[in-house]
């Protein structure tokens, strides 16, 4: 496939807009300054911003692309989204998806542990244009879980979400990226149309729906590399199926949850 500005599509994922540690580190968090320069480089390059499903749309053939496509989306629902990053979205005029943790929506933050969007802020972030998806239940590695539990990630985080949001929610963020067919079937019968992946590679019309290929902005990522970015150059474009070293370490994961599930006397490390 040639690798045309017209045939890259970014999907950058972020996390946190702010300077405060998210899970014990600031490589997840973009400071506010960059934030807005990193939105107002995407408006000065002329692309189209997208939600997730419109995206969706454009990858099972039913919506045409629109000009130079980009995806702004966010994983984990830290409150910056609503009170920091969205006034720079509506500033330049961009749209974007969040990925949230359904059982972490309003809910105090464990000791020691980030806090979380409240249901109030998502019902604001919805009605100013961004999509609201899932991020599980409970933000574990999906492909090491049971059927039942698996269904309860996919299936029970829509359902508390919609019915928090009175609306429907129609895409899915693994997370970690994880991912596996059962994983994706899954996801597939919870009735979700798409869900994104990680994979740190350019997406792009033929990109897998249920695997939409994303890249993690980093703190130290910058507005250089966002312009990279969206010039298409320095990142790969995404390819089917899963690699190798990709199968290896879910084996790996899965036999050490297994293990510790069997034996809950043991404690789990944290992954
Ligand atoms: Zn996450």
């Amino acid at each position: 496939m040639s690798r045309s500005a017209k045939t890259v599509v970014p999907v950058l994922c972020y996390h946190s807009v702010g300077d405060v540690r998210r899970d014990n580190t600031l490589r997840w968090s973009v400071s506010p300054g960059d934030f807005d320069e990193q939105m107002a480089l995407i408006r000065e390059r002329g692309r189209t911003p997208m939600t997730v499903s419109g995206y969706a749309a454009v990858l099972r053939g039913l919506a045409p692309p629109p000009p130079r496509p980009v995806l702004i989306t966010f994983d984990d629902g830290f409150p910056d989204l609503a009170e920091t990053a969205l006034p720079v979205l509506r500033r330049h005029r961009l749209t974007a998806t969040a990925y949230v943790i359904a059982a972490r929506v309003g809910t105090a933050p464990p000791p020691d542990g980030d806090p979380s969007l409240d249901w109030e802020q998502l019902r604001e972030l919805h009605a100013h244009g961004v999509e609201i998806g899932s991020h599980s239940r409970s933000h574990c590695a999906l492909d090491c879980l049971r059927p039942s539990e698996l269904h309860q990630e996919a299936a029970g985080s829509r359902r508390a979400l919609e019915d928090g949001l009175g609306t429907s929610v129609r895409s899915f963020a693994y997370p970690y990226g994880y991912h596996s067919g059962a994983v994706r079937s899954a996801v597939r019968a919870a009735g979700y149309t798409s869900a994104c992946g990680v994979k740190n590679a350019l997406s792009h019309p033929n990109d897998d729906v249920f695997a939409i290929a994303r890249v993690l902005i980093e703190r130290d990522t910058g507005t250089a590399g966002i312009g990279a970015l969206l010039d298409g150059t320095g990142w790969p474009l995404a390819w089917r199926g899963e690699r190798l070293r990709t199968r290896g370490w879910r084996a790996y994961r899965r036999a050490r949850h297994l293990l510790y599930t069997a034996r809950p006397q043991l404690t789990q490390p944290p992954s």
